[in-house]
């Protein structure tokens, strides 16, 4: 390759290079029992290591989503689609104006974000996934399906509960460019409906 060729390439990928790493490499958490986790928001088990890393729920923090899987109720209307052993799939409450009925895939323990998250719940949060996504093709008749998982403030995350957000997609939706509103509590018990009827059998 000529040197003329690279000119305003190597400049451009020298100026957003990577980040020289400041805080060293990072502990993994180390995934105890239920029993040896401590409350969201601390930052070690009753043996001292960290096990919750970049955690930003408040010490006495009120999960909403705890409270939605263990009671069926919540703040907002509460629309339980699928449970798993380890996994449920509710309906969100915000729905994103051309996207209508859009869900969450929540595992049942309280994990805050993707850094805490035990690799075994991997699998089941993608069965429940994939099983919503079928939902979606055959209860809404969408074009195309989309997920998408937040962690931290600047990663848009709110609640402080691992989720994984479902789309149902439709051609020319924005979806990427719109802003989410409450849905109607009507049309949310409709497409919750419509949703459990759908969703895959074995
Ligand atoms: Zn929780």
């Amino acid at each position: 390759m000529s040197t003329s060729s690279r000119g305003p390439g190597v400049t451009h990928r020298r100026t957003l290079g990577p980040p020289e790493i400041t805080g060293g490499r990072p502990t993994l958490p180390s995934w105890g029992t239920a029993a040896e986790r401590p409350l969201p928001g601390r930052s070690e088990d009753t043996r001292g290591r960290i096990i919750y890393v970049y955690n930003h729920a408040p010490p006495d923090y009120q999960c909403p989503f705890c409270r939605n899987i263990a009671t069926g109720r919540g703040d907002f209307p509460v629309h339980i689609l699928a449970r798993y052993p380890e996994v449920v799939v509710k309906l969100n409450p915000r729905w994103w104006p051309a996207n209508p009925g859009g869900a969450l895939v929540v595992p049942i323990e309280h994990y805050e974000n993707l850094y805490d998250l035990p690799p075994r719940l991997g699998a089941p949060i993608q069965e429940a996934a994939r099983d919503t996504a079928l939902a979606m093709k055959a209860a809404f008749g969408c074009h195309g399906v989309s997920t998408r998982q937040h962690n931290e403030p600047a990663g848009n995350q709110d609640v402080w509960h691992y989720h994984l957000h479902v789309f149902p997609r439709y051609e020319g939706d924005h979806l990427y460019a719109s802003r989410p509103s409450w849905a109607e509590p009507t049309e949310m018990a409709l497409r919750a409906h419509q949703l459990r009827a759908a969703w895959p059998t074995r």
